[in-house]
């Protein structure tokens, strides 16, 4: 038998074990075609009919409305810091219309930075648009992440905003939105939800766009999903200079483009959708997104019981904002953090380093982990601290 191992990774993640025995059973024969899945044209019926199944599995279970599309894109999140300026920008221009000239054309893009990863987002628009309005910044304001200021202190644009963007778990640093953040309805909201997409009942319709890379709760790094309001999809600009202040939407970027060719504008990462397929049937299987919301609940609760009971961990996120997905800890004295990891790993519990820009230790524990992987580190982490006390 395999050794038994928790990967407590924060992604790529950990796989059902069951999804990762059926692809390894249907490797070289997908659907008795003799071949892989790797290995069909991405034109074939069989590919077509794979991809329309995995856009209504996910749609089914988030319960996405018809006005929204599904993409799979390529390129990770990384990618969709730019292609969500380039695609809104678009969009509140083609809303503009006649009612102003492009030249005047400079609304403000709203930026929530909780963490590091709605930090970067910010950075990468600040590279390729000139105005860029931070609400807040918490690392700036309190000089670390770990907490959301309340609505009354966000300094929002208003209705001129092209969107309004937020990061709705920070995985690095273990923060994540209780609620959805209130803003003038007639603004896009923007939410990058790479590290906990399906892991809790969401309200589409609140949304402009959303978007998450597959690596966390859907499967293997290579493709990313946006569901976006079908609205806000504009007519693409075949040829033409840049306008003033008004980019031209890199194909590759363009969510009209995906769209037009059911994500198949060019090759998509045929594998990675076949696997996010797999996954989707084990989650709706499993009793779908409200099942798994209940499960995470459990899980996450009982490590921050631990945590909070103890006297030498401690979390460094304030209780109403902590993550269900990925919880980070310290541990004092600080010394014994080495300790810990090299005792976790002889259990074969492995990747709970916290990430290098904050340290500490951090369990990450997505869709996929069983409780039972969770109980297995309290257990460990009760009997390490009271080997230190
Ligand atoms: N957003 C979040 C919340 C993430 O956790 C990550 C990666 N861990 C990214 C964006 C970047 O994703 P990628 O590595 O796919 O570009």
């Amino acid at each position: 038998a395999e050794k038994k191992v928790w990967n407590f990774g924060a992604g790529p993640a950990m796989i059902p074990s069951s999804v990762l025995l059926r692809a390894q059973a249907e490797f070289t024969n997908y659907n008795n075609l003799g071949m892989s899945i790797m290995e069909l044209s991405h034109r074939s019926k069989e590919f077509e009919n794979l991809l329309n199944k995995t856009k209504n599995d996910f749609r089914t279970l988030l319960k996405i409305p018809e006005n929204y599309e599904i993409l799979f894109m390529q390129g990770g999140g990384h990618t969709q810091f730019s292609a969500i300026v380039y695609n809104l920008l678009a969009a509140k221009r083609a809303k503009l219309g006649d009612s102003i000239n492009d030249s005047d054309f400079n609304p403000p893009i709203d930026y929530l930075v909780t963490g590091s990863w709605s930090a970067k987002a910010a950075q990468e628009a600040k590279r390729i648009y000139g105005n860029v309005n931070i609400v807040f910044d918490v690392k700036k304001s309190k000089g670390a992440y770990g907490s959301i200021p309340p609505n009354s202190e966000w300094k929002l644009s208003g209705p001129s905003a092209a969107f309004v963007y937020y990061c709705d778990n920070e995985t690095v640093n273990g923060v994540e939105f209780p609620y959805i953040p209130e803003i003038d309805p007639s603004v896009p909201l923007v939410c990058d939800m790479s590290s906990n997409i399906l892991s809790r009942r969401v309200d589409i319709s609140k949304f402009g766009v959303i978007y998450s890379g597959a690596q966390k709760n859907i499967g293997p790094a290579g493709v990313t999903l946006v569901i976006v309001r079908k609205d806000l999809l504009t007519p693409v600009e075949s040829v033409g200079q840049q306008h003033h202040n008004v980019p031209i939407i890199p194909t590759m970027l363009d969510y009209k483009t995906m769209a037009d060719n059911n994500s198949l504008y060019n090759t998509p990462p045929m594998f990675s959708i076949y696997m996010a397929d797999l996954v989707f049937e084990w989650l709706l299987e499993l009793g779908g997104v409200e099942a798994i919301e209940a499960m995470n609940a459990t899980k996450s609760q009982a490590i921050y019981d631990t945590i909070d009971q103890s006297k030498i961990y401690r979390s460094p996120v304030d209780r109403l904002v902590r993550s269900r997905m990925n919880v980070p800890f310290k541990i004092e004295p600080p010394e014994l953090e080495k300790e810990f990891l090299s005792g976790a790993d002889k259990l074969n519990m492995y990747q709970l380093k916290g990430h290098r820009s904050v340290g500490g230790i951090r369990a990450s524990i997505y869709n996929a982990m069983p409780l039972e992987g969770v109980e297995a580190l309290i257990k460990y982490m009760k009997e390490f601290e009271k080997k230190h006390s």
